[in-house]
């Protein structure tokens, strides 16, 4: 089941959402190969309806299994949006879809847990990587660039004789 909210219910004087979203309602897989969610999405929101739109606020947190980009280690990160918000309009070009009285909270959930993704995971801040193996890359210089010098200096010295 995806996070719904139910216009009727949130009417009155606002409704509190608390509950677990099935990693699955999410669809994160694939999006990065070092980052899977296999938890549900904890959250625990209040939703107030306002004149054309509705407004969900609160926290959201996700714990994430995911690969050390340097030493390849498996870890937990936990993923948290406090004091998360998202305003979804009943009116409009920005209109979110209604069905039977309720509106989606997932697509707007999905976007911003995608966006605390961590770009690069790390096991810890210092990790030192897989093995110490120090690979020598050699610069190739351009070689246009350096000739371009020594030809300007012989244009000149041709200059002066
Ligand atoms: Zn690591």
């Amino acid at each position: 089941m995806p996070l719904l909210i139910n216009l009727r219910h949130v009417e009155d004087d606002g409704l509190e959402l608390k509950g677990k979203l099935p990693a699955s309602e999410l669809e994160l897989d694939g999006i990065d190969e070092l980052i899977k969610a296999e938890k549900p999405l904890h959250y625990d929101l209040e939703v107030q309806k306002l004149e054309k739109s509705v407004l969900a606020q609160g926290d959201l947190s996700l714990t994430l299994r995911c690969e050390c980009v340097r030493c390849l280690k498996p870890f937990d990160y936990q993923l948290e949006l406090e004091d998360w918000a998202c305003l979804l309009s009943l009116e409009g070009d920005d209109q979110v879809p209604i069905t039977n009285d309720c509106i989606d909270l997932t697509p707007a959930i999905r976007e911003d847990i995608l966006l605390g993704f961590p770009q690069h995971p790390l096991c810890k801040p210092d990790c030192g990587g897989l093995a110490k193996k120090v690979i020598g890359k050699k610069k190739k210089t351009g070689d246009a660039g350096q000739e371009e010098i020594p030809s300007a200096w012989n244009e000149l010295n041709k200059l002066k004789f």
